[in-house]
């Protein structure tokens, strides 16, 4: 059995991140099967962004320890971590580069086979195939978006992280999108954050609703639907 199988996709295993004035995590224990596509949900200022960052080996929690595959992700290698692919708040992009030239730069980071192959494969995917010529500084807020959910999987990353992969998209962006997830990414491990908890629902198979006391529920999606509807009554 490979690690993929054998261990869960993502651990969390008592996990804290303490800023100096602030707690965004506290004693966190999740565990997030492969193929699992879990829904983050909770107010501004209750860790979602924390916990992406901390998942993806981007910060360092203060407690605890997250595993990827069976793996500590803060003691793994440059291997390892190729497994993963993030997108934060930001799309990770060089302004003064093209689409194309960006996606070519992050593919030979990643040692890529047939690179300009893969961009065509994933410029059809995010129907970005008529920008990746344009200088990154021209593109829309919509479009750099795009564009850094291709750089986010151009390696084919088995766990993908998304924080608020869905913010400042026109319906049309948003339902391709959703489309990209639930469909071509199905095999894959998702974490996404989002507030816009209608159009990201259906796309998981789990919720982890989050507060500002640092308290955390995962639930499976029918779990979560039947809580609403018992509060609703
Ligand atoms: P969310 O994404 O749910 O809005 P965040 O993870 O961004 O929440 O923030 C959780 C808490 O941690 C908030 O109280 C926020 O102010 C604090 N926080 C986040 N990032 C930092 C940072 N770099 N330095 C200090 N405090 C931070
Ligand atoms: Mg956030």
């Amino acid at each position: 059995m490979t690690n993929q199988f054998k261990y869960a996709a993502i651990e969390c295993d008592n996990v804290s991140k303490h800023y100096i004035s602030e707690r965004a995590l506290d004693h966190l224990d999740i565990n997030i099967k492969t193929g699992e596509r879990l829904l983050v949900i909770g107010p501004n200022g209750s860790g979602k962004s924390t916990l992406i960052n901390v998942i993806g080996g981007l910060i360092r929690p203060t407690k605890g320890i997250i595993r990827i595959h069976g793996v500590d992700i803060h003691k793994s290698s440059p291997e390892h971590r190729k497994t993963i692919g993030i997108l934060t708040h930001r799309p990770f992009l060089y302004e003064d580069f093209t689409g194309r030239e960006n996606l070519t730069f992050f593919g030979k980071l990643f040692n890529v086979p047939n690179v300009s192959y893969r961009i065509e494969e994933i410029a059809d995917l995010f129907t970005i195939g008529h920008l990746l010529d344009r200088r990154v500084s021209l593109l829309s807020h919509g479009n750099r978006k795009r564009l850094g959910m291709a750089r986010t999987i151009i390696h084919d990353p088995n766990v993908i992280l998304l924080d608020e992969p869905d913010s400042g998209l026109d319906a049309h962006s948003l339902d391709e999108l959703g489309q990209t997830l639930g469909q071509t990414l199905q095999s894959k491990t998702i974490v996404l954050t989002s507030h816009n908890v209608d159009w990201a629902l259906p796309l998981v198979t789990d919720v982890l609703q989050l507060s500002t006391r640092q308290e955390a529920l995962k639930t499976s999606i029918r779990e979560y639907h039947s809580l609403h509807e018992l509060r609703k009554s």
